[in-house]
């Protein structure tokens, strides 16, 4: 039996969709079934003509002030009717925050089952994901429907956005919410606080070379942060670190105070998913082997040629001083800003 595939997405608070769900969209569009799309926003007609020429035989949506943001309770409820409405038998959501607090209990409600960090979809449907850290990976097939599936970004060709300049007819669902949770506001850290930024077109690893003695015998510890922060603001790129750098502050050795084992890449850390990746002062087998194994175009900067961990996984080895590299990088980001 072939089956109804809908594809779910939530709109950003611009109206537009995310590139994960865009991705979303490629992943579903590839299974070869019938495709429905559900759009859940404050208003989903923005996004639903910009995804005008995707196939789907029909758009639904559930829109209001009241599904604007994030929010179990409405998310939920939109979700629900959504799958009803379109008889899915299999959904495809991106891998985001918001999906993966609600689809779950959706997906509990209505007798089916759900895979999150689905990482491949393939025919069958067969799908992929990582167990263990990423030492794991299992295929999972299954016969049980309505069948949910968080997809993680790069699974698909993302679907153009803007593919047709078209009007598209959204039949909105109506979905009494019956939350009294209000969304008073948000707090999060500033922007230029946060350093890891999944959707960054570049991950920039440091290594425990930045604290290291110097040509001149002392650490720049404060340099190394102006210079790493400095790049992160006028590149918007991801800080990843090697387990070195961020293990330094329980030996209590000077550190670099904006990091965390939250930023940690490799075997033990995470395997994030960026375009690109420049490591600057590290070594390790893990960051480069493990930590970049999902970096399409990889660079280094290195004191020594024979770093066998950049030279081997880089695409590119620059050797040279990554302090005078970053200061050099730093002024040339501030001239084209
Ligand atoms: C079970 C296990 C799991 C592990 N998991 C992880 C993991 O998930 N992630 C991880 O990162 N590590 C992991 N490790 C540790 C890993 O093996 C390495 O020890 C670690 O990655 C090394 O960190 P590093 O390259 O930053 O530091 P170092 O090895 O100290 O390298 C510093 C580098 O900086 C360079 N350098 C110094 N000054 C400059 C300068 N001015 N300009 C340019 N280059 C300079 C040096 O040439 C040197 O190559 C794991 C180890 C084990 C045993």
């Amino acid at each position: 039996m072939s089956d109804t595939i809908l594809f779910l997405a939530h709109t950003e608070a611009d109206g537009s969709l995310s590139r994960i769900a865009l991705d979303a969209l490629g992943a579903a569009k590839s299974l070869g079934g019938t495709l429905l799309v559900g759009l859940i926003g404050s208003d989903v007609q923005a996004a639903a003509e910009s995804i005008a020429g995707c196939g789907a035989t029909r758009f639904l949506g559930v829109a209001g002030e009241a599904f604007a943001e994030s929010r179990y309770a409405s998310d939920a409820a939109a979700v629900e009717a959504l799958v009803k409405a379109a008889r899915a038998t299999i959904v495809i959501a991106p891998q985001t925050s918001r999906f993966a607090r609600c689809v779950a209990g959706v997906a509990q409600r209505l007798g089916g089952r759900i895979d999150s960090h689905v990482t491949a979809i393939g025919e069958g449907p067969q799908v992929s994901r990582w167990y263990y850290r990423q030492r794991m990976e299992a295929a999972i097939g299954r016969a049980q429907r309505p069948w949910f599936l968080l997809v993680e970004s790069g699974v698909a060709e993302p679907h153009p956005s803007r593919d047709r300049e078209e009007a598209v007819s959204v039949e909105l669902l109506a979905v009494e919410v019956s939350s009294h949770t209000r969304v008073v506001g948000r707090q999060a850290p500033k922007a230029e606080q946060q350093t890891i930024r999944p959707d960054a077109k570049l991950l920039f690893v440091a290594g425990a070379g930045w604290t290291k003695k110097q040509a001149d015998g002392a650490a720049h510890i404060d340099d190394a942060a102006r210079l790493i922060l400095g790049f992160l603001g006028a590149s918007g790129a991801s800080l990843g670190s090697s387990k070195s750098l961020v293990d330094l502050s329980g030996e209590g050795q000077a550190v670099l105070p904006f990091l965390s084992h939250m930023n940690q890449v490799g075997q033990t850390g995470a395997t994030p998913r960026h375009p690109k990746g420049l490591s600057t002062c590290c070594h390790g087998e893990e960051p480069h082997v493990v930590g970049w194994r999902f970096i399409r175009e990889r660079r280094a900067v290195n004191l020594d040629a024979n770093c066998g961990w950049a030279r081997g996984k880089a695409d590119v080895l620059y050797v040279a001083d990554a302090f005078a590299v970053m200061e050099r990088v730093n002024a040339l980001l501030e001239q084209t800003a």
